[in-house]
């Protein structure tokens, strides 16, 4: 087997380890694979591309057309410590007064860091602290916390023993904001994104959920959730899940289909129970299956 194949078969192990069941190939790789042996299982996709399954691929990553998306290459910021605890205290301080956020001015003063477990398997990915999370100091502590605590306690884990953190690690700033919060901008994202990477770098979670659209796209996987949902992508080499913001859960709940919004955000959640190889019990499995 030559190199290039080797780390065609390296890379596509990777992936499927990652969820990844079929890639995307223009008609010209397709004709490329078929040169080299075996041949790929292709089925049509409902789009141009057509789909080569991953188990019968022996071929070299030179010629996948879709490469996955590598994470943003935002500098880590490099902490001092012995322990996993110690280094994360040590960011922490740092983020109360980094400058790029701050000299922003589009973001408000209270820095909200992150809140469980250094060794968590699991870390939750919002975008930014809304009203409540800026008046406790805690990521998702508001009625879009406590969403997501439910969403926890439903794959049978306490929030204590997960990680949960924000790309933005302030509120963004509204003029009249009261009780109001809205979105952070790409800008204020790029301005915080060390400190989330540095934190995944530290923790090295075996799977990370981005909680909505924006943290998505912070993590530098850009998409609607609809699309990208169901699947895992890689942040820094870790299967993340995107999924449902919490809050889109609630406001569906309002005036949506709540039920729908609920078990596609609950479909993703056995995904990420499964690859962390958590208990799944038949009820768990059932949830929504009557709905
Ligand atoms: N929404 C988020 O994305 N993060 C929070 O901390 C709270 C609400």
């Amino acid at each position: 087997m030559s190199a290039a194949s080797n780390l065609l078969k390296q890379h596509l192990q990777q992936r499927r380890l990652q969820g990844v069941t079929h890639i995307p190939l223009r008609p010209e790789a397709l004709e490329k694979l078929s040169g080299l042996g075996r041949k790929p299982v292709v089925r049509e996709m409902p789009e141009t591309p057509k789909s080569i399954a991953v188990e019968s691929a022996p071929e070299v990553r030179q010629i996948l057309d879709n490469p996955p998306p590598e994470t943003k290459k935002a500098d880590l910021i490099e902490v001092v410590g012995d322990t996993i605890e110690e280094k994360l205290a040590a960011l922490r301080a740092m983020a109360e007064n980094w400058e790029p956020a701050r000299s922003m001015n589009s973001l408000r003063q209270t820095m909200v860091f992150a809140v469980g477990d250094p060794h968590a398997k699991l870390m939750f990915v919002g975008e930014a602290p809304g009203a409540e999370e800026e008046k406790l100091r805690e990521p998702f502590v508001g009625p879009a916390g406590q969403k997501l605590t439910a969403i926890i306690k439903a794959m049978g884990l306490d929030r204590p023993q997960v990680y949960i953190s924000n790309i933005c690690k302030f509120r963004p700033a509204m003029d009249n904001q009261g009780s109001g919060n809205r979105k952070p901008t790409a800008e204020e994202m790029r301005a915080c994104l060390p400190f989330v990477l540095t934190e995944i770098d530290l923790i090295q979670p075996q799977v990370i959920v981005a909680l909505g659209a924006t943290a998505a796209e912070g993590l530098g996987i850009p998409g609607s959730v609809g699309g990208l949902r169901g699947r895992f992508h890689s942040t820094s080499g870790i299967p993340t899940m995107v999924t449902y913001h919490p809050s889109y859960l609630l406001r569906e709940e309002k005036m949506g289909d709540g039920i729908r919004a609920k078990r596609q955000v609950w479909e993703d959640m056995l995904k990420v129970m499964e690859k962390l190889g958590l208990p799944i019990s038949a009820k768990q499995r059932g949830y929504f299956l009557a709905k």
